[in-house]
């Protein structure tokens, strides 16, 4: 494979709400192709890849910092630095006008420095004052752990193709991962999966979520509400006990957060029905895996 594009690994980490998921579709408004995701070989989840004539772009998902924790335990270092390990650049955003989280600071100085790290202060169309932006700035300037401090609004558009050369800028000159002709279409399926799953993730965070697989069986517009069926599968029965919970609260929770979630994504109301699968022993069957 020649070796002439901009390539690698970015991940885009925030609380909720700091606007990962705009982020994500604004560049992908852009160009987007999505690769079948490799979910056995690798713990990161590939999100979408993007594709234009001097780069390819892998942004994945790197659970570890997901959940907000007081307390950084050995464990919870184990989990970041290995699920780091492949990782380029991370894109840490958050909300204008906020401070910089301690906790997630420490988390990302455990980070390798040959891994690079950005700033993103996002929602900056809802900033009125300037000068409070530019007090702002210079605090994350003092932290002296980003390469780069960009302030963006994913919503508005604001300075993303900025983002994009400034992340091309520090990307390898590398193979391409992914030949551009193994790309399958970003389908709604896919992206509904991809919030399940992640709310599964957000709920356990812990070995559970990486026994999970999403699969959509039914998505279906009909007179302005979008009607999806989701399958959660699992290879274990004492996972399904998990899962669903005290009375189906569990569930109910992830079905719960995953439709407002979609709701918003797809601008739609959503009626969305889960069911938890056992498959006994998928994790071994490459079959099971490319059906799913
Ligand atoms: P996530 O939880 O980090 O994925 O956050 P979302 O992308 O879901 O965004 C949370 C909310 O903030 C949504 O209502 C977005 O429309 C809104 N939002 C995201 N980015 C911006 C922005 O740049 N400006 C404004 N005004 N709102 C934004
Ligand atoms: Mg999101």
């Amino acid at each position: 494979m020649e070796i002439n594009k901009k390539s690698g690994f970015v991940t885009i980490v925030g609380k909720p709400n700091a606007g990962k998921s705009t982020l994500i579709n604004q560049i992908a408004k852009n160009k987007i192709s999505i690769a079948t995701p490799k979910r056995n070989t690798t713990r990161n989840q590939i999100n979408f890849i993007y594709n234009d004539n001097d780069s390819q772009i892998i942004f994945i998902d790197t659970p570890g910092f997901l959940e907000i924790t007081n307390n950084l335990d050995e464990r919870m270092v184990e989990i970041i630095r290995r699920n780091m390990k492949e990782v380029d650049l991370v894109l840490f955003i958050i909300k204008a006008g906020e401070k910089l989280d301690q906790d997630y600071l420490k988390k990302i100085e455990l980070i390798d420095n040959k891994t690079k790290k950005f700033l993103l202060v996002n929602k900056v169309d809802l900033v009125k004052s300037k000068a409070e932006l530019i007090q702002d700035f210079e605090e994350y300037q003092s932290v002296n752990i980003f390469d780069e401090i960009i302030p963006i609004s994913a919503l508005k558009n604001t300075n993303i193709d900025v983002l994009m050369k400034e992340i091309k800028k520090y990307l390898p000159l590398d193979v391409q991962y992914y030949p551009e002709d193994q790309m399958v279409d970003y389908s709604n399926e896919f992206y509904t999966a991809e919030i399940i799953r992640e709310k599964i993730l957000f709920k356990f965070h812990d070995e559970i979520p990486h026994e999970v697989f999403v699969k959509v069986t039914n998505f279906d517009k009909e007179g302005g509400i979008i009607k999806i069926r989701a399958e959660i599968i699992i290879s274990r029965e004492s996972l399904k006990k998990i899962i669903i919970g005290k009375d189906g609260e569990t569930i109910k929770d992830i079905g719960m957060k995953s439709r407002k979630e979609l709701e918003r994504y797809f601008n739609s109301k959503i009626f969305l029905e889960t069911f938890v699968k056992i498959r006994k022993n998928w994790k071994n069957k490459e079959s099971i895996i490319k059906e799913i």
